[in-house]
């Protein structure tokens, strides 16, 4: 079963994703994560996204959707998780394609809502482990003690540069003027699905477990 899960960001997708990477074996799709590795190995197509992605702008359909191509050859053990991706519907539209072209298809979209009062507070408490990516937030899950990864045990953590107000004020609106139409259009293809994001990590995951076993 092939998942995206859709929401503005800090609305938890990641963390919502890396649990379904655990508990059932799918593969995590990161537009977002693709981008930053692009931009810390310093090839072209990273420099050309780096200020574009710390303006909190979108990247061209083009650059994303050759990045998914690459990721599309063949079929994953669980299903892929599209996390941050489609984000326009030219977007929504090619991933149809490609997904036709190796003869599969998209089983669900969940939309994960949550307020934007609640996005910036969570944004800006938000840092991951750098080895793994373990997700911590200083208030509800603070980095451990010790200073080791509870995860991995890895010793370096690190904030996002574009997790600040302004970038995280333009990434919402580009949100919702480019990616919230389409929430209409996986519902009009009768695929759409929403959780309450605002709820806790635990009751999240429950509910989207409870989504996929529909
Ligand atoms: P994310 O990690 O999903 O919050 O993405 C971080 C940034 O990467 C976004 O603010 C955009 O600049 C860029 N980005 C990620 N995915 C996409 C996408 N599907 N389309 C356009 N830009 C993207």
């Amino acid at each position: 079963m092939n998942l995206i899960l859709l929401g503005p960001p800090g609305a938890g997708k990641g963390t919502q994703a890396r649990h379904l990477v655990e508990k059932h074996g799918m593969t995590q799709l990161s537009t977002g994560d693709m981008l930053r590795e692009a931009k810390s190995s310093g090839s072209e197509m990273g420099k050309k996204v780096a200020e574009v992605m710390a303006r909190g702008d979108l990247v061209t359909d083009e650059i994303v959707i050759g990045l998914i191509r690459e990721k599309l050859t063949g079929e994953a053990g669980g299903g892929f998780i599209f996390d941050g991706f489609p984000r326009t519907l030219a977007q929504a539209d090619a991933l149809g394609t490609l997904l036709d072209e190796i003869g599969q298809s998209i089983g669900k979209v969940i939309e994960i809502r949550v307020d934007d009062e609640a996005l910036i507070s969570r944004i800006s408490a938000r840092s991951s482990c750098a080895s793994c990516g373990e997700m911590y937030n200083d208030i509800t899950k603070p980095q451990p003690a010790d200073g080791k990864c509870s995860n991995c045990g890895g010793t370096e953590f690190t904030r996002r540069a574009d997790d600040n107000e302004e970038s995280l004020r333009q990434r919402l609106m580009e949100y919702y003027k480019k990616t919230s139409p389409i929430i209409g259009y996986y519902h009009a293809k009768n695929l759409l699905n929403a959780v309450d994001g605002l709820a806790e990590i635990d009751a999240v995951q429950k509910s989207i477990s409870e989504i996929l076993e529909k």
